[in-house]
C-alpha cells in the first residue's frame, strides 16, 4: 500500500486519527487528527510543550502511543520495517556522527545504509556545504552542522522528511538559507513535515499548517485561510482632540471610521485601521494573546 486516499482525492503520506500520549500525569498529545498530503510542506506550529516533538517521535516510530491510529507512508510506525524506515527521512539533532570524519566521508558513509541513496556530492551541494566537503565535522559552525544533519536525513532519498524544530538556534541569515533548502526539497517532490514555534517559518514554508496547543489541534488549514477564518474584525485607532489614544475592536471598521468622520471635522488624528495578522490569530488560539 502506498498511501491513503481521502474523500477529496488526496493521497495522504501521513494519516493520524485520535492520537494520544501521556507521560505519567502529563497529557502531551490529547486526541490529534492530522492528514498530510503527498508532496506538501506541512507545518506543525505551537508553543513549547504543545506536543509537537512527541507527535513527530511517534510518526518516526521512536515513541509509543497510548491510543489512536497512525499511518505513515501506509505503515504503522510502531511496527515499521527497515524498508519502511529507509523511505522516511529523519533529521537527528546532535547526530552522533564521528567528529573526526569530513563532511564528504560522513555523507558517503550514511549513503551505504540505504537501498537507493542520492548521490553524496549532489546532497552536499543541495545543503550548501560544497566549500566544507573536506572539513572535519568538529570544525563546522552550528548552522553548518544542522545542514549536515539534513544532508544525512535526505541521503536515502526519502519520500517523507520529518523535521523537528530544524532552525532553532539559527541566526536569521542561516534560517533563510535553510528555508531555501526546504523549498528545493519540496520542489523535488519530497513531502515534508516540519515543527516550529516560529510562526514566520510556518508562514514562509507551509502549504498547510496545524496549530497545536495543549496537545490538541486548535486550527488547521492554509495560512491565508486561517487568517481569514479566525482573524475577523479590525482594530481602529485614532487620537482624541485632548491627545488620548483610542482603539476600537470592531467587525465593521468602515462604520466606525464613518462615525469618526462625522465627529471630527476633517482629518482624524492618528487614524489607523489594522486587520489581524496570522500572528494575532496564532497568539489567540494558543492562549498567548497579549492585551494591547
Ligand atoms: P513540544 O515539542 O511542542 O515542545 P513536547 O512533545 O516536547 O512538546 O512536550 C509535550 C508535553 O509533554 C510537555 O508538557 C512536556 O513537558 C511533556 N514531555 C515531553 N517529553 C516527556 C518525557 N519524556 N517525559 C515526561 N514528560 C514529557
Amino acid at each position: 500500500m502506498i498511501g491513503v486516499m481521502t474523500a477529496h482525492g488526496y493521497e495522504l503520506a501521513v494519516d493520524v486519527r485520535g492520537l494520544r500520549k501521556r507521560y505519567g500525569d502529563v497529557t502531551a498529545v490529547d486526541g490529534i487528527d492530522l492528514g498530510i498530503r503527498r508532496g506538501e510542506v506541512f507545518g506543525l506550529l505551537g508553543p513549547n510543550g504543545a506536543g509537537k516533538s512527541t507527535t513527530v517521535e511517534i510518526l518516526q516510530g521512536n515513541r509509543s502511543r497510548d491510543a489512536g491510529e497512525v499511518s505513515v507512508l501506509g505503515a504503522d510506525p510502531a511496527t515499521g520495517t527497515r524498508a519502511w524506515r529507509s523511505r522516511v527521512g529523519i533529521v537527528w539533532q546532535d547526530e552522533s556522527a564521528p567528529a573526526e570524519l569530513t563532511v564528504r566521508e560522513t555523507v558517503r558513509h550514511f549513503a551505504h545504509y540505504y537501498p537507493r541513496p542520492r548521490d553524496p556530492e549532489q546532497v552536499i551541494g543541495l545543503v550548501g556545504l560544497e566549500a566544507k566537503a573536506d572539513s572535519r565535522i568538529k570544525s563546522l559552525s552550528g548552522g553548518q552542522r544542522r545542514r549536515l544533519d539534513v544532508a544525512l536525513g535526505v541521503i536515502g532519498d526519502p519520500e517523507l522528511l520529518l523535521l523537528d524544530e530544524p532552525t532553532t538556534g539559527f541566526d536569521p541569515a542561516a534560517r533563510r538559507r535553510f528555508w531555501d533548502l526546504i523549498r528545493l526539497l519540496a520542489d523535488e517532490g519530497t513531502t515534508i513535515l516540519l515543527t516550529t514555534h516560529y510562526l514566520e517559518e510556518a508562514e514562509a514554508l507551509a502549504d498547510r499548517l496545524a496549530i497545536l496547543a495543549g496537545g490538541r489541534v486548535v486550527a488547521e488549514g492554509e495560512p491565508q485561510a486561517l487568517r481569514d477564518r479566525f482573524g475577523t474584525g479590525a482594530a481602529v485607532e485614532w487620537t482624541e482632540p485632548d491627545g488620548t489614544a483610542r482603539t476600537e475592536h470592531t467587525e465593521t471598521p468602515t462604520r466606525t471610521v464613518a462615525g469618526l468622520m462625522r465627529r471630527f471635522d476633517g482629518e482624524i488624528p492618528g487614524l489607523r485601521v489594522s486587520r489581524p495578522t496570522l500572528e494575532d490569530v496564532y497568539l489567540r488560539l494558543t492562549g498567548q494573546e497579549t492585551v494591547r
